[in-house]
C-alpha cells in the first residue's frame, strides 16, 4: 500500500506557529515554576510572610543598605510568652488569628519595613530612624509605645485576649555581623527583661553597655592578638564523595581572647577590616595554614587545604604572589591550596579580584565560591569569577532531605555546576539523611559535623589515622 506523503510527512511551515507558541509557554511555565519555588522557599505558607531563611536574606540585604551606617535600625522581636504558647497549641486556628493580629501591628510599628515568621510563635521585623545614640526619657516613650501596641488585646471570637510577649531588640550589624545573631541578641534582651522585671530601656541599657564593652575589647585587642598569638586555626575535614577518602581541610580562624575567652571569626573578620588589618590577617591565616598543611603532608597526609579570604584582601594587586611565595617558603606546589572567596569579593574592585584569581588559578591553585546562593547576583559572578569549586551554603542542607523545594534549588546548582565544570561542594552536612540526600544529587564533595567538626591540627592528625585516604 502506498502511503500519500502528505498523510506521514509533518509539514514544518505549518509546525513553527504551534512551536514557537509551545516554547514560549514552557518558558513562561518555567518561569512560573521558579517563582513559585522561591516562593515555597522564602514565604511562610500560612501566614504569607517571610520565613526564616527569606527573612534572614532580606536582612543581610537591607542592613549595609542603611544610609547611616546601620545606627538608627533597630531589629524588634516578639514572642508569645511560653504559656501562651502552651495554651493555644491545641487551637491552631486561634493561634493562627493571633500571630496574624500581631504581625499587622509589628508592620504598623516598623511603618511598613520588613518583617516576618523567624518561628511559628516568633515575629521579627526591622525599623529604621530609632536613635539608639539617646536611650533617653524620649526613648521610654517610644519603647512604652511599642509595648503597648503589640499588647494591646485582640479580639478572639468576641473574647478579648490580651497577648503576653517577650518583646526585644537588637541593633543589625552591631549586635553580631549575622541575621541570626541579632534575633538571638534581641532575644536575650526580652529574656533579660522577662527575668529581671526590667522595663525594657534598663535592660537596652545593660546590653547597650555590654555589648559596647566587648565590641571595644575585640577592637582594640585585634593587634595585640595578632602579635602575640591569641589567634588559632582550626581545620575541618572534607569528604570526597566518589572516593569516601579526606580529600581537604578548611583553615577556620578562632581567637583565645585573654577576658573574653573563645571568640568567633564572625565577631572579629569585620573589625579587621575596620582597623586596617584585613591583610595582616589574612596572611597570619596563610602562613600557619600552609605550615600546618606542611606537618600533614609530612605526617604522610597528602591534602588540599582551603583558606577563606576577605574581599578586601583582593585592594592589593600582590595579593596572588604573596600566596604563591608563601606557598613556595612552606616548600607546598601551588595545586595545595584552595583559596575561598564569597560572591561580595566581586562587589568591590572585580577586575583586580579576577586579575588575582586568574594568577592563582595559573600557577595552579583552586578557587572555591563559598556561602554560594547567600549572596546578592549569583548567576553574574558565576559567568565572571574564575572559578573551580562552589560551595552550597548550609542554609540549602539544613532542609535538604525533608524540603523538595531545597532539593531541587541544590540539584539545580549541582547540575549548573557540573556543566560548566564546576566541582561542587556541599557545606554544614550534619545527617546521613543529608548526606544521603546530596549524593544522590551528584554532589561531589561534603563537609559537615557529621563528618567532623573543626580540629585542632593534633587532634585532626590523630582524627586522619583511622580515615580512608591517599597516601602522600
Ligand atoms: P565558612 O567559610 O562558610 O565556614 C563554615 C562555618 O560553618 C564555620 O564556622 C564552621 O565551623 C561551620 N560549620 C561547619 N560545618 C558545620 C555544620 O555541620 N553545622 C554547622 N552548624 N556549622 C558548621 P566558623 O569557623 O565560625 O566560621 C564562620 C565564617 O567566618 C566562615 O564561614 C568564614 O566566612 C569566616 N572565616 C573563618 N575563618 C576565616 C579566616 O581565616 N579568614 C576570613 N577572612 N574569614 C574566615
Ligand atoms: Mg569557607
Ligand atoms: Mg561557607
Amino acid at each position: 500500500m502506498t502511503v500519500k506523503p502528505e498523510q506521514n510527512e509533518l509539514d514544518p511551515a505549518a509546525l513553527t506557529a504551534p512551536t514557537a507558541a509551545m516554547v514560549k509557554q514552557l518558558e513562561a511555565e518555567k518561569r512560573d515554576l521558579q517563582v513559585a519555588r522561591n516562593r515555597a522557599l522564602f514565604i511562610d505558607q500560612d501566614s504569607g510572610l517571610l520565613n526564616r531563611r527569606g527573612l534572614a536574606q532580606a536582612l543581610k540585604m537591607r542592613a549595609p543598605l542603611d544610609p547611616t551606617g546601620g545606627s538608627t535600625l533597630a531589629l524588634i522581636s516578639v514572642q508569645l510568652s511560653r504559656e501562651q504558647l502552651h495554651n493555644l497549641s491545641a487551637d491552631p486556628a486561634t493561634h493562627h488569628h493571633v500571630m496574624n493580629q500581631l504581625s499587622q501591628r509589628l508592620g504598623r510599628l516598623c511603618g511598613g519595613e520588613l518583617i516576618g515568621a523567624w518561628s511559628d510563635s516568633l515575629l521579627v521585623g526591622i525599623t529604621s530612624g530609632f536613635n539608639w545614640a539617646a536611650l533617653n526619657d524620649e526613648h521610654h516613650v517610644r519603647l512604652d509605645a511599642i509595648e503597648h501596641a503589640l499588647t494591646d488585646s485582640i479580639d478572639v471570637r468576641g473574647v478579648r485576649m490580651r497577648p503576653q510577649l517577650r518583646i526585644g531588640l537588637a541593633r543589625p550589624g552591631l549586635d553580631g555581623q549575622l541575621p541570626g545573631q541579632w534575633v538571638s541578641h534581641a532575644q536575650s534582651v526580652a529574656l533579660n527583661l522577662a527575668q529581671q522585671q526590667l522595663p525594657l530601656t534598663e535592660a537596652l541599657k545593660d546590653s547597650l553597655h555590654a555589648t559596647a564593652k566587648r565590641r571595644k575589647l575585640i577592637e582594640t585587642g585585634l593587634a595585640r592578638a595578632l602579635e602575640q598569638n591569641e589567634l588559632t586555626l582550626m581545620f575541618q575535614p572534607v569528604q570526597d564523595c566518589a572516593t569516601g577518602s579526606i580529600c581537604s581541610v578548611e583553615a577556620l580562624v578562632r581567637w583565645s581572647h585573654p577576658d573574653l575567652g573563645l571568640i568567633y571569626p564572625v565577631e572579629f573578620v569585620n573589625t579587621a577590616e575596620d582597623s586596617g588589618l584585613t591583610e595582616a590577617l589574612g596572611q597570619w591565616v596563610l602562613q600557619h595554614s600552609l605550615s600546618a598543611l606542611r606537618s600533614l603532608h609530612e605526617a604522610g597526609f597528602a591534602l588540599r587545604c582551603s583558606v577563606n579570604c576577605s574581599p578586601r584582601q583582593f585592594d592589593n594587586p600582590l595579593f596572588a604572589e604573596h600566596c604563591l611565595s608563601s606557598l613556595s617558603v612552606a616548600g607546598l606546589r601551588a595545586g595545595w591550596l584552595e583559596v575561598e572567596v564569597t560572591e561580595s569579593s566581586a562587589l568591590g574592585n572585580a577586575a583586580a579580584t579576577i586579575q588575582s584569581l586568574q594568577r592563582l588559578r595559573e600557577a595552579g591553585c583552586s578557587v572555591a565560591m563559598d556561602d554560594f546562593g547567600t549572596g546578592y547576583a549569583t548567576l553574574n559572578y558565576l559567568k565572571n569569577l574564575p572559578m573551580d569549586v562552589l560551595k552550597v551554603d548550609r542554609s540549602f542542607v539544613t532542609d535538604i532531605a525533608h524540603n523538595p523545594h531545597s532539593q531541587k534549588i541544590v540539584q539545580a546548582i549541582i547540575d549548573l555546576a557540573h556543566a560548566l565544570g564546576l566541582t561542587v561542594q556541599a557545606e554544614g552536612v550534619e545527617s546521613t539523611e543529608q548526606m544521603d540526600a546530596l549524593l544522590a544529587m551528584g554532589c561531589d564533595r561534603m563537609q559537615g559535623y557529621l563528618l567532623s567538626r573543626p580540629l585542632p591540627l593534633q587532634a585532626l592528625l590523630d582524627w586522619l589515622v583511622d580515615q580512608p585516604m591517599r597516601k602522600a
